[in-house]
């Protein structure tokens, strides 16, 4: 068995029953693209660097997202381990735009408290997010830090894994303790921009 046919062979059929035919309609007027013109062709997943750490991979998110599979695509592993490069929109023969799609979709699973289907990535996104409030940019030591509080419950191993690593880096005086800010004029600014669900999960 080859790895793609790995990769779905133990998926559960999904049932149509809670299908929503607008779903990509809704998506696509947000995201600016039209989804509906999406041919299958598997393009963008070819070219998506982190498609083998997901679950069903771009295509396959165009696809459940036109047949109105709104809860698959929203607890999908894709929409968090998506790194928003746009690879996939530079080879789509449609010109849909893939990652617009993905932040769409993480909005769309906060907002109706979905499962998230990556927790420790979404912990990242918030670390990242709440230093940028406190600082107006982020500051990669408390990056570090707050990630590591806000996924204390991962267990030993996965806690541990590259904490030696950033130990390192502080040594080899890679790493800044001390966060630079911007002016308080410009923190607020940011902070405007900073808004959302992000802090209540
Ligand atoms: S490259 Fe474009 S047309 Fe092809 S599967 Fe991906 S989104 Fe659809
Ligand atoms: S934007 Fe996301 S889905 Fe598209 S190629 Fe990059 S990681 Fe893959």
């Amino acid at each position: 068995m080859d790895k793609e046919e790995k990769k779905f062979s133990s998926a559960e059929p999904i049932s149509m029953s809670d299908s929503d035919l607008n779903f990509a309609k809704e998506i696509g007027k947000v995201a600016g693209t039209d989804l509906n013109s999406c041919l299958t062709c598997m393009s963008c997943s070819g070219g998506c660097p982190m498609y083998s750490y997901m679950d069903y991979g771009p295509h396959g998110i165009m696809r459940l997202a036109v047949l109105g599979l709104k809860k698959e695509a929203l607890t999908s592993t894709t929409i968090w381990r998506c790194a928003g490069c746009h690879a996939c929109a530079a080879v789509c023969p449609m010109a849909i735009n893939i990652a617009g799609v993905m932040d769409y979709l993480r909005e769309e699973c906060l907002k109706g408290k979905y499962p998230i289907g990556d927790k420790p990535i979404f912990e990242f996104h918030r670390a990242f997010l709440l230093s940028v409030r406190f600082h107006g940019r982020s500051s990669k030591v408390e990056l570090m830090g707050l990630h590591k509080l806000f996924t204390i419950g991962s267990g030993p191993k996965a806690w541990m894994q590259d904490a030696f690593l950033g130990v390192k880096m502080i040594l080899m005086r890679k790493l800044h303790l001390l966060p630079s800010r911007l002016m308080s004029s410009g923190i607020s600014q940011v902070r405007k921009i900073v808004v959302g669900e992000w802090r209540d999960r």
